[in-house]
């Protein structure tokens, strides 16, 4: 990629998308277990019956999909799903599988009820997408063999297995696809407290001495987010070494944060950069999400798929049917004079 020095496209320090830093330490960071995966009870509970009734038939868990937005634990809970099932686990992510034969060779790979993960499903070419409609349905595939008039198709019978999805656009899923997962689930935010406990569980697999106070602080800024909390505890560490005796202080963990651009709710530039679009650039809404990204210069996508949920969480941030809107909060926090009839003339026509 070409990085040119007077755009603002340096790797945002809360992008919830995996980068290469988080590579190495991710590994010993992801919880192995149900138990040691913090938050998502529900989802945990139900997973578990799940879990335990197929291992008691010997049969493969139906089909699952996970849907929610980056970093909150899809992957994790994936492997986490296998290992619970004591079979082996294939990663791969929707656009990795080009051709209709790169999945029949991912398919014929498995072995008894091993479980294929597969990210940004949503992103599978129609083509892919359906090989895999009877290799969910009926464990078969069919392979077409030779050319022109010449080719027949022949069917293959599959070994039992688990196919994972993991989205964070569940409503991109063709309804065919969506339809042949039996278990969908979605992820939510995580609270403070329980990103407090990650920060606290990774400092502790990182050796970073890491006070209540400076993993809450993290926690707070974190957006929701355990890959951002992973990521902030990092970046707070080398502060914590070059400012003080190394330890991660309520007080370094603010000082930290705060030259990260990173506010007291978590927002960073970009999120300010978008509210403030909205309120001073379209009188606070509403405006597309289209005209508001090229407004910005910023990807749609990255504004849906990143600012949005969090910005929503907080209730800084309204969709209608004419697009978006700056709520009174979000004025607030920017400290910007909100117009007397703002909340009045939105607050109806919001769609959350
Ligand atoms: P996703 O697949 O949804 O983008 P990941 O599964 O890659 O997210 O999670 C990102 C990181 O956050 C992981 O490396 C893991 O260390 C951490 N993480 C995610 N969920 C949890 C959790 N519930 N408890 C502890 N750590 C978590």
């Amino acid at each position: 990629m070409i990085q040119t020095e007077d755009m603002e496209f340096a790797p945002r320090v809360i992008s919830p998308e995996a980068a290469a830093e988080d590579s190495e330490a991710e590994l010993g960071l992801r919880p192995q277990t149900l138990n040691e995966y913090i938050g998502q009870d529900k989802v945990k509970e139900n997973l578990a019956v799940y879990i335990e009734a197929a291992k008691r038939r010997n049969e493969p868990l139906d089909h699952v999909l996970l849907y929610g937005p980056p970093g909150l634990g899809k992957t994790t809970l994936s492997g986490i799903i296998a290992h619970e099932l004591g079979v082996n686990l294939r990663v791969t992510t929707g656009p990795a599988i080009e051709k209709t034969g790169d999945l029949v060779s991912l398919l014929t790979s498995l072995s008894d009820n091993d479980v294929l993960f597969i990210d940004e499903i949503h992103r599978l070419s129609r083509a892919v997408e359906e090989i895999l409609y009877p290799a969910l349905e009926d464990r078969v595939i069919d392979i077409i063999i030779g050319k022109g008039p010449s080719a027949r198709s022949i069917r293959m019978d599959l070994r039992p297995f688990t196919l994972i999805g993991a989205t964070t656009r569940a409503g991109q899923l063709s309804a065919p696809l969506r339809d042949r997962f039996g278990v969908i689930q979605r992820l939510e935010l995580y609270s403070k407290d329980q990103l407090a406990d990650i920060v606290k569980r990774s400092a502790l697999i990182l050796g970073i001495p890491c006070d209540t106070d400076g993993a809450a602080e993290i926690a707070g800024r974190a957006r929701g987010t355990p890959r951002i909390a992973n990521r902030l505890l990092k970046r707070v560490r080398d502060f914590a070494d070059v400012m003080g005796n190394g330890r991660i202080t309520r007080d370094i963990a603010s000082i930290a944060l705060s030259r990260l651009e990173i506010d007291q709710l978590g927002l960073d530039s970009l999120d300010r950069r978008m509210l403030t679009m909205i309120i001073k650039g379209y009188g606070g809404g509403p405006v597309g999400l289209e005209t508001l990204a090229s407004a910005i210069g910023e990807e749609s996508v990255t504004l849906e798929d990143v600012c949005e949920p969090f910005l929503m969480q907080l209730g800084f941030l309204g969709r209608t049917p004419r697009g978006r809107v700056a709520t009174k909060l979000a004025y607030e926090h920017l400290g910007i004079a909100a117009p007397d009839d703002q909340s009045g003339s939105s607050d109806g026509q919001l769609t959350f």
